[in-house]
């Protein structure tokens, strides 16, 4: 009953072996934390589980619910429930938050929107992550702060409602109320039924409120060591050093 599962995942960049055999399985309703140094290939690993283009599979596959979506698009992968929170999210002008939220949730569902209830929905997260009501019709992302790039970004994530939602450092850059915040949201995105997390993050801020099932250190594009949540206690304290010379 896994639902994301990987299996001898090799992943070039421009020619270059970044990821060298990930094997990775998540189920649902778990949240999986993935640190490692820099470099070590983490953002990869999130573009590659999302499909983007510039991320080339040369072996191994990924599956979610025992479906192969190694092959698939970026768009497909959303549609089936994957969500991907950027580094460093894009502003796009001419489309407000709102809108943008509304799209997506039209492109996932298929369906016609319910707009009461959408914008009920809308309002009740925005309290949550402290935005200011008005931020749903600005442009997105354009001239937000960092810390409400990672808010917006956080939003989108509980709207969409993915089964699996991948969070790549969505804590770096944020004061302590920011991550404060955004941890909240991420909880109430624990809270919600079999919704699954992979985190990934090479600090441990956002952690220390979070409820963690698998800690993987990843390594020079391998996971070399897989722990419960007291292993982000020992990465905070010691570092990475025991694991590199592993
Ligand atoms: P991490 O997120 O763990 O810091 P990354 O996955 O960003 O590591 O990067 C791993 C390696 O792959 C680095 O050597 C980086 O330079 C390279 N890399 C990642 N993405 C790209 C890209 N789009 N173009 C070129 N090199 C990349
Ligand atoms: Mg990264
Ligand atoms: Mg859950």
């Amino acid at each position: 009953n896994s639902l994301l599962q990987i299996r001898n995942l090799k992943v070039n960049v421009e020619e270059k072996n970044i990821l060298k055999g990930i094997n990775l399985d998540i189920k649902p309703g778990e949240t999986h934390v993935i640190m490692g140094p820099n470099g070590a290939g983490k953002s990869t690993l999130g573009y590659s589980i999302m499909g983007n283009p510039r991320y080339e599979v040369v072996e191994g596959d990924i599956s979610l619910e025992g479906e192969d979506i190694t092959k698939d698009t970026t768009d497909k992968r959303a549609k089936k429930g994957i969500f991907l929170s950027f580094q460093n999210p894009l502003e796009v002008a001419g489309i407000s938050l709102g809108s943008f939220i509304k799209n997506a949730i039209h492109e996932k569902t298929q369906k016609p929107i319910k707009l009461f209830a959408m914008r009920k929905e809308l309002k009740k997260n925005m309290e949550l992550l402290n935005m200011e009501e008005n931020y749903a019709d600005r442009d997105l992302n354009v001239g937000f702060s960092g810390g409400e790039k990672k808010k917006a970004e956080i939003l989108q994530m509980l709207m969409l409602n993915p089964k699996l939602a991948i969070l790549d450092e969505t804590d770096s850059g944020l004061d302590i109320d920011a991550v404060r915040t955004v941890s909240n949201g991420i909880k109430e995105f624990q809270n919600k039924e079999d919704s699954a997390l992979l985190i990934i993050t090479h600090s441990t801020k956002i952690l220390e409120s979070l409820h963690v099932d698998y800690t993987h250190i990843l390594v020079d594009g391998k996971i070399v060591y897989t722990g419960d949540a007291s292993l982000v206690d020992e990465v905070n304290e010691n570092g990475f050093e025991r694991f590199l010379t592993a």
